[in-house]
Parts: C-alpha cells; sequence; structure tokens
C-alpha cells in the first residue's frame, strides 16, 4: 500500500472507505450514513459498535436461511478442501452438474440447459444474448431488439441496463451508447385481480408492428423489483406468454429477485402457469453465501444456437460455475426443499399484512402492499436517507429504503416476534418521518 494511505487507512478505514470506496449508487466523499458491520448470524446484523439489527432486507433478496448457517459454513469448507476455483473451460465438475440438475428439475418446464455466470446483471445480458442467437440461427438476425415493462429491472450493465424502465433506470445518462429498446406501460392490474384484455393492447400493438425486429420480451414476472415494488396481475402474464407464441417472439422471465420461493411459489412464474422460453435466477440461488447466477433455457433454444454457425453460444466468464458457489447453492436448495418454505413464507405474508397496514393510516403513506415475504410501504414523497437510515438503526433494524419506497423482504426463518419487532419499527420511523 501507497504509505500515505496506508497510514490514512490505518487512522480511520471508515474515513479512508468515506473517501475511496464506492458503494452501490453512491458517491465518493459522500455525507449519507454508511454503518460499519462486524458479523452477521440468523436474522441479526452486528455493528462494530455491538449494537444488533434485525435484518429486513435479507441482503437484496438473498440470505433466505439467514446468514452464518451452519449447513451452508459447511458446504463451503467442505469444498475448499477440494478445491476453491477452477475454469470452466475444458473441466468440469460435480458441483456444478448437480446445481444443473437442480435447477432442471426445480424450474417450469421445459427449461433444460443451464449457463452459469457471476451476478444477476450478466445472467440477463447472457439470457439477451441467447435470444439474439437463437434467431440468428434461424436466418432472422435481425431480431435484435428486446420488448419490456416500464418499471422494470433488470441490472447495472448496459444490455440489461437498455431494458430496465427509462426513466429510473437514467437512460438519458447514457443515450449515446445504450441501445434503444421498446417499452410497454407497466401493467395496472394487480396481482389477485383480473386483467382485462386491453391491458394487453399496447404490448400486442407493439409485436404486431415490430415483430420482425424482436427477439423477445423480457419482464419480472409479477414482481417488479428494484424500479417500484409492484406486484402484477398472474393474468397479465399469462397472456403475455399467449401474445409471444401468437407472434414467435421468445419470453425471458428474469426470476432474480422472485426466484426460489420469495413470492410464495419457488418461482413466480408459476402464478401464472406459464414457462418461459429463458430463465435468469441469481440472489438466493446460493443463500446469499456467493455471487452466482444462472440462464435457463428450453432445449429448442440451446439446439438451436449450438446446431448453427458459429455452433457455440458466445459467453464464458473466467468465474464460470464457480465450485464454491455451486457447493453452496446446492446446499442451500437443499435446505429450501427440506424445510416448508411455502408455509415460512405464508406466515411471514400474514406478519407482514399485520405489522405493515398501520403504516396506511399514516398521511404520509400512499399504499402498503404485500405479496409473499415481500412487505411494501409507498409513500407520497420519496424518504430523506440521511435522517431515516439512522432513525431504523437507532430502531435496530436494518431496513434500506429507495424513493418513495420502504421494504421489507426478511429472511423465511425469521420468528414472529422478530418480525412483529420489524414492522412495529417501520410504523414507528415512518411515523416520525412525515
Ligand atoms: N434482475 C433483477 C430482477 C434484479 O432484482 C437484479 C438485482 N437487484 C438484477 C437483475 C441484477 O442483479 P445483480 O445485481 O446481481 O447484477
Amino acid at each position: 500500500m501507497n504509505p500515505r494511505h496506508a497510514s490514512a487507512f490505518a487512522t480511520d478505514w471508515q474515513q479512508f472507505d468515506r473517501d475511496h470506496v464506492w458503494h452501490p449508487y453512491s458517491a465518493i466523499g459522500s455525507d449519507l450514513p454508511v454503518f460499519p458491520i462486524q458479523s452477521a448470524r440468523g436474522v441479526r446484523l452486528t455493528l462494530q459498535d455491538g449494537r444488533e439489527l434485525i435484518d429486513g432486507m435479507s441482503s437484496w433478496w438473498c440470505a433466505v436461511h439467514g446468514y452464518n448457517h451452519p449447513i451452508l459454513n459447511q458446504a463451503i469448507e467442505h469444498q475448499l478442501r477440494d478445491m476453491a476455483h477452477v475454469m470452466f473451460g475444458g473441466l468440469t465438475h460435480e458441483p456444478a452438474s448437480r446445481l444443473a440438475a437442480s435447477l432442471v428439475d426445480l424450474s417450469p418446464q421445459p427449461l433444460q440447459a443451464v449457463f452459469f455466470c457471476d451476478s444477476g446483471s450478466v445472467a440477463v445480458e447472457v439470457a439477451m444474448k441467447m435470444a439474439i442467437q437463437y434467431w440468428q440461427a434461424h436466418g432472422r438476425s435481425q431480431r435484435q431488439r428486446f420488448v419490456s415493462l416500464r418499471g422494470g429491472y433488470h441490472g447495472d450493465t448496459f444490455a440489461a441496463m437498455s431494458v430496465c424502465d427509462p426513466v429510473t433506470g437514467m437512460h438519458g445518462l447514457f443515450r449515446e451508447t445504450l441501445v434503444q429498446q421498446y417499452f410497454v406501460s407497466r401493467p395496472q392490474c394487480r396481482f389477485g385481480e383480473a386483467c382485462a384484455d386491453s391491458e394487453l393492447d399496447e404490448m400486442r400493438a407493439m409485436l404486431e408492428q415490430y415483430q420482425d425486429e424482436i427477439a423477445a420480451v423480457i419482464l419480472e414476472p409479477i414482481v417488479q423489483g428494484a424500479g417500484g415494488m409492484w406486484f402484477y396481475s398472474a393474468q397479465y402474464l399469462k397472456q403475455v406468454r399467449a401474445l409471444c407464441d401468437q407472434y414467435g417472439v421468445l419470453l425471458i422471465a428474469d426470476e432474480i429477485a422472485t426466484g426460489f420461493g420469495r413470492s410464495g411459489r419457488l418461482f413466480a412464474s408459476e402464478h401464472a402457469g406459464i414457462s418461459p422460453d429463458i430463465m435468469c435466477v441469481g440472489k438466493a440461488l446460493t443463500g446469499g453465501y456467493k455471487t452466482l447466477a444462472a440462464t435457463l433455457t428450453t432445449e429448442a433454444v440451446a439446439e438451436a444456437i449450438s446446431g448453427h454457425e458459429p455452433g457455440v453460444f458466445m459467453h464464458g466468464p473466467t468465474f464460470m460455475a464457480n465450485p464454491m458457489a455451486c457447493a453452496v447453492a446446492n446446499a442451500s436448495i437443499g435446505l429450501l426443499l427440506e424445510t416448508d418454505w411455502s408455509s415460512q413464507v405464508a406466515r411471514l405474508q400474514l406478519g407482514l399484512r399485520r405489522g405493515l397496514e398501520p403504516c396506511s393510516q399514516l398521511p404520509s403513506v400512499k399504499e402498503v402492499r404485500v405479496l409473499g415475504a415481500i412487505g411494501v410501504v409507498e409513500r407520497h414523497q420519496p424518504v430523506d436517507m440521511k435522517t431515516i437510515q439512522p432513525a431504523f438503526v437507532n430502531e435496530n433494524v436494518w431496513v434500506r429504503p429507495f424513493g418513495k419506497l420502504v421494504y421489507l423482504m426478511p429472511p423465511f426463518i425469521m420468528d414472529d416476534t422478530d418480525l412483529d419487532r420489524l414492522t412495529a419499527a417501520v410504523y414507528r420511523v415512518l411515523a416520525a418521518h412525515p
């Protein structure tokens, strides 16, 4: 380390962090609070000063089993004894193959081929490339565009960003670089409700007009996450699947946030009884232990790509199918299937409804909505992160709002006592921050 930096670090590593380290969507030198954390166990995060926070975020949809889980720890430790990592080009290993077998087995039929990569954004890039290569294989190389829903979020890399909501995805900033995709309005029909046929008009018109350019429709099934925490009608999704079939366009389901039970079904597409042509998973795949994602596709797509020029799928990351990540993913999926996760999620849904409902009486709150283990309080105005974040910490809970949304997605293992404390803290903090 440069001696000047070494001494700055030794004097005050937190100041060094503020001055030199980017955090998600942050500024260098920001005065927004960042809390030093020491450890995490179960549903509790322990800060360096000893304060224990009840975790309401599962580290952004990931830590469904809680932190420091003995079975997940053991999976990592065992794998470490054999190999931490090895290249996946020309070599293969049992943890990857076992994980692929589980994913094929669990995914909505008929997804058969699995591509492993490092993050959700890359899984989305891979999905988009698969769709384009599929159409190339069929001699339809002009099909390179995508239809996406407004209010969607698919990641921060360029192709993924091009299908994020143009406003919240800040398309203007990257105008000259981003591929222009086609957007339709966010479905207004809500989860649990029917969907009027007119809701599909925009999608129908888009596919009708641009079908020769469109490779796929990409969407987050049922739950739009980071783009607005919005739950929409299963009937809408079913109809989109039907329209994709009608116009011969592929459907990509981004289950990165929803996969592995969060919405009350193992995959959110199941609410609509549909199967996509390509599906992305990530986040909870490893129970939040390692960065790993996967893109699954049908035999038809895999065969078309593999059977035509150039005869290979053009992607191959260095850390593809990292053995420790695959091993812990296998353990995490095993744990999920062994436990009665769907009852846990149903219990959390009840508790989130019960605990967050009083928030709807606050004048600052527009709406409370809950689906599965996701609880959302939408305010009329954006929160002030500078004051609200420390207020949550002072209540001994970890909640990280964005914009107008204060939301909870606790680990599935959270008991009712902690859940009640968490939701009560949300009410108190929102009441004190009109
Ligand atoms: N798709 C969805 C639906 C997501 O919620 C996210 C992450 N919030 C991503 C893609 C991108 O995943 P990552 O941050 O792992 O790149």
